[in-house]
């Protein structure tokens, strides 16, 4: 018998680049196909699950005005590129029997629901998966911090960061042999010592509202599981 998990509700950041893979732009199936399976053994297990999907594979407004676009207009293709994003995902998550819906913050209605809080609760409590698209809606925003503001939101047990790395080190650990991996964090030292963990919006957000985050490996399967099944030794912890 499984034991119970340790959190009720859990929201889940995938950045764009994570639905990449090897591919260097767009979306790899294969990955979307693994995350899906990742996200459904928690489902199993009990756990509301929402997910807040990021688009930097295709297009950040950053870039774009590099680039020479204007900058608002490129943070409108940057959220629009997370909807795509989340709509992969949507397509994953069904194709294996999860039950799915796709929110976004930005006014799309044939293609999906607009975000409502109360509605996306609901969704949750019926045990169905969530997915937040587009971002806070906002300019200049990312979706780190909608990741925040949603987590907040729907009043989430836990954040989960998916990233390329096992947790928040001292240095980049792919620069500098000598980097450690921190086992927890309180947000203020990350914001002081400007760790690349989420941005800082997102971070103080987190922090002013007492939400916890949990930065771990994506690419390693079952961490997802095990932490919601209350495994502290996976990732790093930050807290308040
Ligand atoms: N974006 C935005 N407002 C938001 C969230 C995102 O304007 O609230 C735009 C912004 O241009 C950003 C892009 O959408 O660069 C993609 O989001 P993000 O860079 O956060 O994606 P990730 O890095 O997670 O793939």
């Amino acid at each position: 018998m499984t034991a119970r998990p340790a959190y009720r509700r859990i929201l889940l950041k995938l950045s764009g680049e994570a639905l990449m893979g090897q591919l260097g732009f767009g979306i790899d199936p294969q990955v979307v196909g693994f995350l899906a399976r990742e996200i459904k053994a928690v489902v199993d297990a009990g756990v509301e699950v929402a997910l807040v999907v990021g688009g930097g594979n295709i297009f950040r407004g950053e870039g774009l005005a590099k680039a020479g676009i204007d900058r608002v207009t490129g943070d409108h293709m940057g959220m629009l590129a997370t909807v795509m994003n989340a709509l992969a995902l949507q397509d994953a998550m069904e194709r294996i029997g999860l039950k799915v819906r796709v929110q976004s913050a930005l006014r799309i209605n044939e293609v999906c629901e607009d975000y409502i809080r109360r509605k996306a609760v609901r969704h949750l409590e019926k045990g169905r998966v969530v997915v937040f698209s587009a971002g806070t809606g906002n300019p200049f925003f990312t979706t780190d911090s909608a990741a925040a503001l949603r987590a907040v939101e729907i009043e989430a047990d836990l954040i989960l960061k998916a990233t390329k790395v096992d947790g928040i080190y001292t240095a980049d650990p792919k620069k500098h042999a000598d980097a450690r991996r921190y086992d927890q964090l309180t947000y203020d030292q990350a914001l002081d010592q400007r760790l690349g963990v989420m941005d800082q919006t997102a971070m103080v957000l987190c922090r002013d509202h007492n939400m916890r985050l949990c930065v771990y490996d994506m690419d390693r399967p079952g961490a997802l599981q095990a932490i919601v099944q209350g495994d502290d030794s996976i990732g790093t912890r930050v807290h308040v």
